[in-house]
């Protein structure tokens, strides 16, 4: 683990099992986030198209620490939004980092896939993974950028269970809480966690949960 993260962790340690707001990510929600009809929150300018890297490496570490006392081998997301946060943290855990891909290649063998809903195309989609780069043993820790619905969630679990892998927690930059895809996860016993929760998008005011 790098030097940077480990003394972070140390600083933390005593607040191992408490999780603090990311009050960067909700500022910077706040300021440049811009909400659209059907409850979609764009964030363009730092994380889905311009991205912010150094805000992203704070998000990283954040997972770090929420995760620090789990034991992980690899990191999964889906592309395209989910790949910067994911190898973010894969870099800083040294570990390596997949990602569902949405069209296989002809050269690709020997893969598992499921079906996502996206709310955001409003479709259904396949996404992919190739059974070498996701098999029975891994510990996964998911990375994405929005939890919604929770249909992505749902996909990878199938994904992961098809591979007989071990899921070990899900992580989101943002979950929009009125979508409720996160009390299913939680529910379901998995260890959700999200740096910046929305309470709510009506009349498109930005309404964060602190
Ligand atoms: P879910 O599957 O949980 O319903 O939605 C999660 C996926 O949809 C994420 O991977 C994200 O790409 C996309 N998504 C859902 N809601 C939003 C949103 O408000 N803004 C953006 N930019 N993407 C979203």
């Amino acid at each position: 683990m790098q030097i940077e993260v480990f003394s972070y962790l140390c600083i933390l340690c005593f607040s191992k099992f408490k999780t603090y707001p990311m009050k960067a990510l909700e500022d910077r929600i706040l300021s440049d986030g811009k909400c659209f009809d059907g409850g979609i929150l764009k964030v363009d300018n730092f994380i889905n198209h311009q991205m912010d890297p150094i805000l992203m490496k704070s998000m990283a570490v954040e997972f770090v620490r929420r995760f620090a006392s789990r034991d992980i081998t690899k990191v999964l997301t889906i592309e395209a939004s989910g790949i910067a946060p994911a190898i973010m943290v894969g870099y800083l855990l040294e570990l390596p980092v997949v990602f569902a891909k949405k069209n296989v290649p002809n050269t690709m063998r020997n893969m598992i896939s499921t079906s996502v809903y996206s709310f955001t195309k409003e479709r259904t989609y396949q996404v992919f993974v190739n059974k070498d780069y996701l098999c029975k043993g891994d510990k996964v820790l998911f990375i994405d950028d929005f939890l919604a619905n929770g249909n992505a969630a749902k996909g990878i679990i199938d994904l992961v269970s098809q591979a007989g892998a071990e899921l070990v927690g899900m992580g989101f930059l943002i979950e929009k809480a009125f979508q409720h895809g996160g009390d299913a996860l939680r529910e379901a016993g998995i260890h959700v966690e999200s740096l910046a929760v929305i309470e709510s998008l009506d009349n498109c005011q930005i309404k964060i949960r602190r």
